[in-house]
């Protein structure tokens, strides 16, 4: 068990291990990680752009003496820009993804589609309310992402001075590839955006079943330190929560599914219990809809929203659940 707060900066794992948190977690708000070792170094993940990257590997200089183009290597864990697009900061790394993660940057949304949405969210409904709520204040503009230059498929083993560095992707689950970064002899893991902690995870790709397997793998590991993609650094508890959340999401999204339900009436219909108290629980919308779209393959049966119809279900969804717990105050005060 470890004792590390969640503040916002550099933590000092110990033996030349780091990891880099942003509170609160919620959207874009992610997590990275730095291993040194006799003057070699490892990067896990950018953040979601320039500046907020320039912050942080500003405090891993003050903390190592490593200045960003003395930095080896570089792995982005997946695809997602809040992982990645800082990448132009540390040009002279080697940057190392998964084959899956380098072939969805491709397709991701680009940081200049994300500035137009912004621009134009005023007219976008509810959809556009999201966005400004959730995406306003990065510096996304004139941003060009960077590409990794070298892929691996399944694991790939690396040095950082004497230190193993173990990648397994684990992928296709959060997104398409998902790479984790293990210190076996440190006894530490970097997991990318396979665990959110206290924050709800979101199901981009699935199999659903395919992350809580990558859950039980970490399971599996010697690890005292889990560092995830989102949140505070956490245990084998941490994991074990987030693996539960995808098990109970599975079998109720099934439950509905097979009653005739869509999919935005199921996660509404869904209670959420004490996962209700983590952040970002409207991506029950998407993670509903996600273990729809596995259940539609064995069925036929299509029903595809597009992301801006996601944003906009998430956004009534907030504002449904606001105001169900407005109602219920209020019901209280009159009694
Ligand atoms: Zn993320």
């Amino acid at each position: 068990m470890n004792n590390t707060k969640y503040n916002k900066g550099l933590h000092d794992i110990g033996n030349g291990i780091y990891a880099y948190l942003q509170p609160d977690g919620s959207w874009g708000w992610s997590n990275a990680g730095l291993i040194t070792d006799c003057n070699e170094s490892l990067l896990v993940d950018t953040l979601y752009d320039q500046p907020l990257t320039a912050t942080m590997l500003k405090a891993m200089k003050d903390a190592t003496g490593i200045e960003a183009k003395e930095i080896n290597t570089l792995v982005n864990t997946h695809a997602n820009g809040d992982h990645t697009w800082g990448n132009g900061l540390v040009r002279n790394a080697e940057i190392i993804t998964s084959k899956q993660t380098a072939e969805q940057m491709l397709e991701e949304i680009s940081p200049q589609m994300m500035v137009n949405m912004l621009l134009n969210a005023k007219n976008m409904g509810e959809a556009g309310e999201f966005i400004l709520e959730n995406f306003s204040g990065f510096a996304w503009e004139g941003l060009e992402v960077t590409m990794p230059t070298k892929t691996f498929e399944g694991e790939l083993d690396l040095k950082v001075g004497h230190k193993s560095v173990k990648l397994k992707n684990v992928g296709p689950a959060h997104t398409d590839g998902d790479t984790l970064v293990y210190v076996p002899d440190d006894k530490v893991i970097y997991t990318g955006d396979i665990l959110f902690i206290d924050g709800t995870p979101v199901i981009w790709s699935g199999p659903t079943s395919n992350w809580i397997k990558a859950c039980d793998y970490i399971l599996s590991l010697d690890v005292d330190v889990i560092v995830p993609g989102h949140g505070p650094i956490t245990d084998k508890n941490g994991v074990r929560q987030v693996r539960d959340y995808l098990n109970y999401i599975s079998v109720e999204s099934r439950r509905r599914f097979d009653a005739g339900m869509n999919f935005y009436e199921a996660a509404n219909d869904i209670a959420l219990g004490d996962f209700g108290k983590w952040t970002d629980t409207e991506r029950i919308v998407i993670n509903v809809f996600s273990q729809y779209k596995e259940f539609n393959k064995e069925t036929t049966k299509a029903e595809v929203p597009d992301i801006i119809e996601l944003l906009k279900l998430m956004q009534q969804y907030k504002n449904n659940n606001s105001l169900k717990s407005t109602h219920s105050h209020n019901c209280c005060e009159n009694h």
